[in-house]
């Protein structure tokens, strides 16, 4: 097996109306859709839509809405079987408002999502063994996603999403990769905002000061600079794909973790700067194209790596 996620898993209700309600108040809206999402699930398909073997250790409600994801996953070809559905508890959800200006209301109720617990990486003990790479975010309880990183011994990339202000230690020193934003990083390091490469630079430095072995930000249409611990002068920024007609950036992030997952899976003997150069163009396919999981490419629609 290429690709183990452990993590969230959270369907998207997307009303869409001429502006945001107030409170009480009940207004009419224009469209409405639903989306497969959760951070885990979209990275898991991202790097399935590529052609990695992919499974997923996840917890969804006893409800409809489970019984639908777990059907879109099987249909993404991921192996599910350590997937559970809780009794009494719903499957996570978002529930999100969007004006035509573009501004949003969203209420998240994780649900079965909080029950992910380190029983489970001991029952999926099997998938831990045979995985290339693990991804984990922080979308699920992050004493159970600290043991899933210290029961794997390959590649684990810990994607540090939603950023919370004191990341504990031992997750940062517990993956090989921590991937994370811009805004992730400022948020992690306590920094002001970042948005250039020396800003950047400073970032990373100090992560790898509070313990991360390697580290990637990612800069939305900059690419993505990394750095590793091992080798303490690099700081290599790989830029992103030039894009002019951006369409919907939803998702890009779980594309790029995905996406470098399979590569590294597929091609470890490849160096970064190459496995972050593919990421960036999964990525940029993805900004071209709308919703999230929608907007995943498979590996014939970017170009290969090896090209
Ligand atoms: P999101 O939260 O929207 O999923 P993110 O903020 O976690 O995304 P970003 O840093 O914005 O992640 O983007 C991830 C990657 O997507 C970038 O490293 C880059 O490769 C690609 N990307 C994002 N925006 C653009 C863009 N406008 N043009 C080209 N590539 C882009």
């Amino acid at each position: 097996m290429d690709v183990l996620v452990f993590g969230s898993a959270i369907v998207d209700f997307v009303a869409y109306a001429n502006r945001l309600p107030k409170a009480g108040e009940t207004l009419h809206g224009h469209k409405f859709m639903t989306g497969f999402g959760g951070k885990g699930a979209n990275q898991c398909v991202a790097a399935a839509r590529l052609g990695a073997s992919t499974a997923m250790v996840a917890k969804l409600g006893d409800d409809t809405w489970g019984n639908n994801y777990l059907e879109q996953l099987r249909s993404e070809n991921v192996n599910v079987d350590f997937i559970k559905q809780c009794k009494n508890e719903t499957t996570g959800i978002a529930q999100i408002c969007v004006s035509d200006s573009g501004e949003n209301h969203i209420v998240i109720v994780v649900g079965a999502n909080n029950l992910l617990s380190r029983d489970d990486v001991i029952q999926a003990k099997v998938l831990f063994d045979r995985a290339k790479v693990l991804i984990c975010q922080f979308e699920t309880p992050l004493d159970a996603t600290l043991e899933a990183l210290r029961a794997f011994n390959g590649i684990s990339i810990l994607n540090t999403a939603p950023a919370v202000e004191d990341t504990p230690v031992d997750l940062i020193k517990s993956a090989t990769i921590l991937c994370l934003n811009e805004t992730e990083a400022a948020i992690t390091t306590g920094s002001e905002q970042i948005s250039t490469l020396t800003q950047a630079k400073v970032a990373m430095e100090h992560l790898l000061e509070m313990g991360a072995n390697n580290v990637i930000i990612t800069l939305g249409a900059m690419g993505a600079v990394y750095a590793r611990r091992e080798e303490p002068e690099t700081f290599i920024h790989v830029p992103a794909v030039k894009v002019n007609d951006v369409v919907d950036t939803t998702g890009a992030g779980d594309a790029f973790i995905g996406a470098l997952a399979y590569f590294m899976a597929h091609y470890p003997e490849f160096p970064w700067h190459q496995h972050i150069g593919a990421a960036n163009q999964v990525a940029a396919y993805s900004v071209r194209h709308p919703g999230t999981q929608a907007s995943f490419p498979k590996l014939d629609q970017v170009n290969k790596l090896t090209e």
